[in-house]
């Protein structure tokens, strides 16, 4: 079923820009120093392990990739949906980026690497520092930490290989990867950047996106989130009537033969 098209109002590409502060820049550095220490940290206590754990390592790197692809899917998610540039300390610096990226597509492949990699080194500095302390003493907890330590880094690689999927021009080896579809390949991606933006999240390599549509699994979030806290998703970033018209026309979770009650708001 074809959707008409909704009143959409983004905020002002020019504002979100100047949004990009001095301040901000400071934080993804300071965040991409961590990680990398972080993750060196990681790195030398798994290395060891590889000769006694081969198969078992190499498959929750693996694991480890699809994982980064659902993980970019629901920080995209819900950075597109949520919360607002105007918000205290996470606005300028975590959300802003989501909201330009809707209004001007091609900016980031103006962004250098720490602008391009700041962010998502930041969310993975936690994460990276909790694997690194687990107890490396049992095959479980070595596959454990072996997938936290391959999300970590994929999660790095994430805004990059989305960069690749909005260049005009791309290095041939790059190409290539895509049209293997081992990074984000470009039309794959370009499916998100239909208007209302609200499907096809996951952004490291996109094979979760079909699954994850096809189970309405956003959009279940999203109606529990909405009939629970009153909170229209994608207000901030399609603007209030857009938002309301969509949410208005959408049945909820189950599918439209079996369609459940709207949320009360
Ligand atoms: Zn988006
Ligand atoms: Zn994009």
């Amino acid at each position: 079923m074809r959707r008409r098209a909704f009143d959409i109002r983004h905020r002002d590409r020019k504002a979100l820009r100047e949004g990009y502060s001095p301040a901000v820049r400071r934080f993804e550095i300071a965040s991409i120093a961590l990680y990398c220490c972080a993750m060196g940290w990681f790195l030398w206590g798994l290395l060891p392990l590889v000769g006694t754990y081969p198969w078992l390592m190499a498959s929750a790197f693996m694991f480890g990739f699809v994982l980064a692809d659902f993980v970019s899917g629901i920080v995209h998610w819900a950075a597109d949906t949520w919360g607002s540039p105007d918000m205290p300390v996470i606005g300028q610096a975590l959300i802003r980026p989501f909201r330009e990226h809707h209004v001007d597509q091609k900016e980031i492949t103006r962004h250098d690497f720490i602008e391009t990699n700041g962010n998502n080194c930041f969310i993975s500095i936690g994460p990276a520092v909790c694997g690194a302390l687990l107890p490396l003493d049992d095959a479980l907890n070595v596959f454990a930490a072996t997938a936290i330590f391959s999300v970590t880094l994929w999660v790095l690689f994430t805004n990059q290989f989305h960069k690749w999927s909005h260049l005009d021009v791309r290095p041939r080896w790059v190409d290539l990867l895509q049209r293997l579809n081992l990074v984000l390949p470009p039309d794959h991606h370009a499916v998100h950047h239909s208007a209302p933006f609200a499907k096809y999240y996951c952004i490291t390599v996109g094979w979760l996106n079909e699954p994850l549509h096809r189970l309405r699994f956003f959009q279940t979030l999203e109606w529990v989130i909405t009939a629970t806290t009153g909170v229209v998703p994608r207000e901030d970033d399609i603007g209030a009537i857009a938002a309301r018209e969509i949410l208005d026309e959408d049945p909820g979770p189950m599918p439209a033969d079996n369609v459940a009650p709207e949320p009360e708001l």
